[in-house]
């Protein structure tokens, strides 16, 4: 049996940030840095809600959700996991509207047909019901919430930690990783668990 692994885009496998700050400074005209650890990007670069909307705006019009590129490791995870001979979903929260943006940014990595687009206004619940329809083996994302409300339904559910901060402590039973080639190993392990003789 194959197994069925399903990855959150922005934060996992895509430098969103990366996108979104250049979007920002190219928006607002002067230079935007990260300047918290805070998940809210209006805390994370130090801006007004005002200039968070207006980048949004031009985040989408401008087309950005092509722009967001892949992390290297991504593509040594994914090889890993195609080794395994396991099936890739991506399950992401953006409007359909954004599908082939999406593709374009995997550059292949993910086929379109395997990229679920949950809306912008998903709560973790859909993404939830979309993990067991696909009956996932293994679930991966950067928001410690929606690895929670996994965690009874997927048997290994992994957070991977980006540095920042608010998310609260992970829950027994959510395996952290802090580098995303970690997760091809988990997957590796649980898939053939080595016998220990004692
Ligand atoms: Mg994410």
């Amino acid at each position: 049996m194959y197994p069925t692994v399903a990855l959150d885009l922005d934060g996992v496998l895509l430098d969103f940030e990366a996108a979104w700050k250049t979007c920002a400074a190219w928006t607002l005209r002067r230079p935007v840095e990260r300047i918290t650890d805070d998940y809210a990007l209006e805390d994370r670069f130090g801006l007004s809600r005002r200039e968070v909307a207006k980048v949004w705006d031009a985040f989408h019009q401008g087309n950005w959700w092509e722009r967001v590129h892949p992390y290297p490791e991504a593509w040594d995870l994914i090889e890993h996991l195609s080794g395994l001979g396991a099936c890739v979903w991506a399950v992401t929260n953006v409007d359909a509207r954004h599908l082939h943006a999406r593709a374009l940014s995997l550059e292949g990595m993910i086929p379109e047909a395997r990229i679920i687009t949950l809306g912008a206004k998903a709560m973790p619940e859909d993404r939830v019901a979309i993990l067991r329809d696909l009956r996932a083996t293994a679930f991966l994302d950067d928001r410690l919430d929606n690895v929670h409300a996994a965690l009874p339904y997927v048997p290994i559910c992994s957070w991977i930690h980006r540095d920042y901060r608010g998310f609260g402590e992970p829950e027994n039973g959510v395996l952290v990783i802090d580098d995303l080639r970690d997760f091809g190993e988990v997957l590796q392990g649980f898939l053939y668990p080595v016998s220990v003789v004692a």
